[in-house]
């Protein structure tokens, strides 16, 4: 029988409205059973986060704030639904648990990331056990088969023994029961929980899609799929029906907000179909990524993909390889995203997005030292399977642009994209006019006879 595992975020299990649609979701693809992924309900994994940093300065009353915010939402939800009753045995634990955790973080001033996991948790698993109610189906710890490394805050999975112990659950899935469990979290080999980083329940479902033998996964959200190109910039932008994986990790490395880059490849090793819709339209279309690539006319651009924000880091040729990739390594370590580290023998280009306040306090440090450092940089990436047949289509459609001052291209190990620098300012101009040429410019549609 084929398995399926759908996975909704935090705005679609954020208010009754929005677990009454998911409701109906799962009975429509799920109706002889399956597993649902959950997310914390919208906004409480950030006062959860909110309430240990106030925790840990010993500002309790603070914390205690929050932890009341949680409260009262949470009720909210259940109380519209009808499933105040039936959720409190369940529910008063977890929040007494979260007390207890954020009194001791008081009393000790600190959050460690250890703690914290433990606190994060009580989010996911809160929503997981009122979701299943909503769907009808049974509550899962996903703990028991989410088995991680012990890096808190950032977990890896293991991915041998998460398989191993989710046997149990594929016999179980395969005869039709309908579980929902907790994204987000996973255990520790000595059974402590952890969590796999912000943005994580993604890669909670497709790893356990992968662990399951899955055939699909499903991700719903709240857009229309994985669009052509950010409608905030390029209104005409429109769902890409079928794209390959591939192009979805370019479009993710190149800051497509649609999916974590790191949910990708689960899909890449067990060969699943993952499906990105929207809770919020049911009817609109949606995007399926294929582990094999739909044809594409050689030289096509699927999508234009862009990240703002990006610094500008210049070496000298004489100071040779070890002081960019020193500055590459510190400044990763200290979260920030690099986009590209091109060398030539007039110099190295460190380009990175510092993400983090410690690493825009190490890129301070490093323009301190003398580095030549500019930030208010972008990166445009070109993304399309296309590519992969005439590469130098995107030079073409770069030649294009005409004279304009193109910072620099950034070649990687991708076959399906290229990138390259701009100013930050010019964004707003230039990817409309890169979505309508590269994108646009080779509707079906345009080529009409008539
Ligand atoms: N609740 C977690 C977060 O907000 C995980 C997720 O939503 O994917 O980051
Ligand atoms: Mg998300």
């Amino acid at each position: 029988m084929s398995l399926k595992v759908l996975k909704f975020g935090g705005s679609s299990v954020g208010s009754a409205a929005a677990l009454r649609r998911a409701a109906a979701i799962v009975r429509d693809e799920l109706p002889f059973g399956g597993l649902v992924v959950v997310s914390a309900l919208r906004g409480t994994t950030d006062l959860i986060l909110e309430a240990c940093a106030a925790a840990s300065r010993d500002d309790l009353p603070a914390a205690q704030t929050c932890l009341s915010l949680i409260q009262e939402r949470h009720h909210g939800v259940a109380m519209e639904l009808g499933l105040t009753q039936t959720i409190e045995g369940v529910w008063s634990p977890l929040l007494a648990r979260l007390d207890q955790l954020l009194t001791g973080m008081a009393m000790l001033g600190e959050a460690t990331p250890r703690a914290r996991d433990a606190a994060l948790a009580i989010g996911e698993t809160l929503s997981a056990n009122l979701a299943a109610r909503c769907f009808g189906g049974t509550f899962r710890e996903v703990r028991e088969v989410m088995r991680t490394d012990a890096r808190f805050g950032k977990a890896r999975p293991q991915l041998a023994a998460l398989r191993t112990a989710a046997a149990p659950w594929r016999e179980a899935l395969a005869s039709g029961a309908l579980w929902v469990t907790q994204g987000f979290l996973g255990s520790s080999p000595e059974g402590v929980t952890t969590t796999l980083g912000r943005g994580g329940s993604d890669t909670s479902a497709t790893l356990l899609g992968e662990a399951l033998d899955a055939d699909e996964v499903q991700i719903w959200t709240d857009v229309d799929g994985v669009l052509t190109a950010d409608p905030s910039l390029v209104p005409e932008a429109r769902p890409i029906p079928q794209m390959s994986l591939g192009e979805a990790e370019a479009l993710s490395a190149f800051g497509a907000k649609v999916l974590h880059a790191d949910s990708l490849a689960p899909g890449g090793r067990a060969g699943f179909r993952l499906v990105v819709a929207n809770t919020l339209r049911l009817g609109a279309s949606r995007t399926e990524i294929l582990p094999v690539p739909p044809l594409r006319a050689a030289g096509a651009v699927t999508s234009v993909a862009y990240k703002e924000g990006i610094s500008l880091l210049r070496f000298p040729a004489t100071d040779g390889l070890e002081p960019p990739l020193e500055a590459a390594r510190s400044l990763e370590e200290a979260g920030a995203i690099r986009f590209g580290l091109i060398s030539s023998p007039a110099g190295t280009l460190l380009a990175v997005r510092p993400e983090t306040h410690a690493a825009a306090e190490v890129l301070g440090t490093l323009a301190a030292s003398g580095v030549p450092c500019e930030s208010g940089w972008a990166v445009v990436a070109l993304v399309g399977e296309g590519l992969r047949a005439d590469p130098v289509a995107a030079l073409r459609h770069l030649a294009a642009l005409g004279q304009e001052p193109v910072g620099g291209l950034l070649t990687g190990s991708s076959t399906v994209s290229i990138a390259f620098l701009v100013p930050e300012a010019r964004l707003g101009e230039l990817i409309p006019r890169l979505h309508q040429r590269c994108v646009d410019g080779r509707r079906p549609s345009d080529h009409r006879m008539t």
